[in-house]
């Protein structure tokens, strides 16, 4: 920065003056061209020191170098103007360099939301049994034991408890292994005939591709004075092909065990890969397995108060992430809670 000394003439300042503007004109940036501005415009700048220098001087010497002064202080203001606007565009330029966008690349849209694949299952299988008479019925999920096992024809010491692995809150207390205990509910509070689907969600503590602590079932129970097991095996083939959309999907009903039913069934639907030839999906069976059944055991009657021989009905539990495996063509079953966008938003729409 050129110091300012006493002006040993007009030259000499003229000089000094010109450096002045020189500098201005060209500084490199904002910061350098406020520090110029202090030095040489400021209240104790160069050229006020020079003016309160004037005071001094001869008249004649006074006036030459008062117009001097005047003169350059209009140029360095000036100069300090214009450079200032130059920086700016340059910051501007950066900015704007910095900020620009790609005005070719596709905008982000609005996605819209999608109900996740077990709800759309849940809500399909609901559709298709309340389209057949089936009302909606729901339980607490955090049950006693004996509506979770007792009523349901398993007493303390059944084996059948220590199958379900259970997650105990307290000694009695826990939350529902199944839905069946609503089927409990319903018998307990209402005077059959009655048809009622209990869908919700169910826990065990089993981790693994096809089992998750929480998952859904769907209880169905049908009950009234003259219920038989060829009923049962109607409702259940009819809504397997109506879920799976085919018309002529082989349905078997193979002998099973559950303590509240009597007898008892699973079912299983001709493999929807391989058609029956048997393929590893199946197991090289042919044949999927997809729900168990039967018909009501008196001992569940009676825990509900009801005479059993006056009524009797069947019952059915299926998986609905089960279901969802199948219908999507899903391996993992873990898949269906990792919250992956990408997997989810492909079967957004698979059930309509
Ligand atoms: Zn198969």
């Amino acid at each position: 920065m050129p110091a300012m000394v006493e002006p040993t003439g007009a030259e000499a300042l003229s000089q000094q003056l010109a450096e002045m503007e020189a500098a201005l004109r060209s500084a490199p940036d904002q910061g350098a061209l406020e520090r110029l501005r202090i030095d040489y415009l400021g209240r104790n700048g160069a050229l006020r020191r020079q003016l309160r220098s004037l005071g001094a001087m001869e008249a004649e010497a006074r006036r030459s170098v008062g117009a001097l002064l005047n003169n350059a202080q209009q140029r360095l203001t000036q100069a300090l103007e214009e450079r200032r606007s130059e920086l700016d565009a340059v910051v501007q330029a950066q900015r704007l360099a910095g900020e620009r966008e790609d005005l070719s690349l596709p905008g982000r849209g609005q996605g819209s939301g999608a109900l996740h694949p077990v709800t759309q299952v849940l809500e399909r299988i609901e559709s298709l049994f309340t389209s057949m008479g089936f009302r909606i019925a729901q339980g607490p999920e955090i049950e006693d034991e004996e509506h979770n096992f007792t009523a349901l024809n398993m007493p303390p010491d059944h084996p059948a408890r220590a199958m379900h692995d259970t997650f105990y809150l307290s000694a009695k207390q826990l939350l529902r292994t199944h839905t069946s205990p609503v089927q409990i509910r319903v018998l307990r509070n209402e005077k059959p005939p009655l048809r009622v689907i209990c869908p919700g969600r169910v826990y065990r503590r089993d981790f693994d591709i096809s089992h998750t602590p929480v998952f859904h079932q769907v209880e169905g129970l049908w009950v009234d004075s003259s219920v038989n097991f060829m009923e049962l095996k109607g409702v259940m083939s009819d809504f397997f092909r109506a879920f799976f959309a085919r018309e002529k999907l082989p349905v078997r009903f193979r002998p099973s065990y559950f303590p509240f039913t009597e007898p008892s069934a699973e079912i299983d639907i001709g493999c929807l890969l391989c058609s029956g030839e048997g393929c590893r999906s199946c197991a090289h069976s042919g044949w999927l397995e997809v729900a168990g059944c039967g018909m009501v055991h008196p001992a569940v009657f009676g825990h509900c108060g009801l005479d059993a021989e006056a009524y009797n009905g069947f019952a059915f539990g299926m998986g609905v992430e089960r279901l969802s495996m199948l219908h999507y063509g899903i391996g993992d079953l873990r898949q269906l809670y990792e919250n992956d966008l990408r997997f989810l938003r492909q079967l957004a729409w698979g059930v309509q």
